[in-house]
């Protein structure tokens, strides 16, 4: 899952990013509005952590410019302490959720994972395809009775795949919301990867889930 966060203060930015990290999303940071709303607009994110005072234009600002283009996107906004007003404008403006800061990390984490399911409109925790569980709380994943382990980028990756579930993952996709950014088109990293995670999921079952689309990409099937 891809996140922005829009925050000028670096340290409170690097922090949010390096927790963010840690649990496996792919984060692009803007240091002010105008940075942030570009890249809101062009970078197919998942979600967005928006901060209120910024330089350039301002979180409610540049808010108020995605809604206005129907960017649906869940956005929670980062508030001062005891900024009342701020909160009220920033739900008025069509924010999904707001932080006031300080707060603990594990309190915004606990916000992003309820939006992004609420955005996939989704009850449960666990993500199903075929007889593959995947549980994006714990990241155990399960094909059938068989129990898989998986490394940071093999969930980040399977995570994606299920969520995507039938349509065509171009490496161009899969690179940009795994990894963050491009690799050169010589690189087999991410078919690495891939075949990888096809092992752990597909080797001793009948059905294969993961398929490679020659010259393409690759796609999950659940028929
Ligand atoms: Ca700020």
């Amino acid at each position: 899952m891809k996140i922005l966060l829009v925050e000028d203060e670096k340290k409170v930015a690097k922090f949010i990013q390096q927790g963010l990290e840690e649990e496996k999303f792919a984060v692009t940071v803007a240091h002010d509005g105008e940075q942030g709303l570009k890249q809101a607009l062009v970078g197919n994110f998942d979600l967005i952590i928006l901060d209120i005072l910024l330089p350039q234009k301002d979180g409610i600002t540049v808010l108020k410019e995605l809604r206005g283009k129907k960017f649906n996107i869940p956005v929670i906004m980062l508030t001062a302490k005891s900024a009342t007003e701020d909160k009220v404008e920033g739900l008025d403006s069509g924010a999904d959720d707001y932080l006031t800061k300080p707060f603990a990390f594990a309190e915004l984490l606990a916000r992003v994972r309820s939006l992004l399911r609420r955005g996939a409109k989704e009850k449960s925790t666990i993500l199903k395809v075929a007889d593959l569980h995947l549980d994006i709380v714990s990241h155990k994943a399960k094909r059938g009775d068989r129990m898989i382990e998986l490394t940071g980028k093999e969930y980040a990756l399977l995570e994606y795949f299920m969520r995507n579930v039938n349509r065509t993952l171009t490496r161009t996709i899969i690179s940009e919301h795994i990894w963050n950014y491009n690799f050169d088109t010589g690189t087999n990293v991410i078919d690495v990867y891939i075949n990888h995670l096809r092992s752990k999921i597909d080797d001793g079952f009948e059905k294969k889930l993961i398929s490679t689309v020659r010259g393409v990409g690759y796609v999950m099937k659940d028929e």
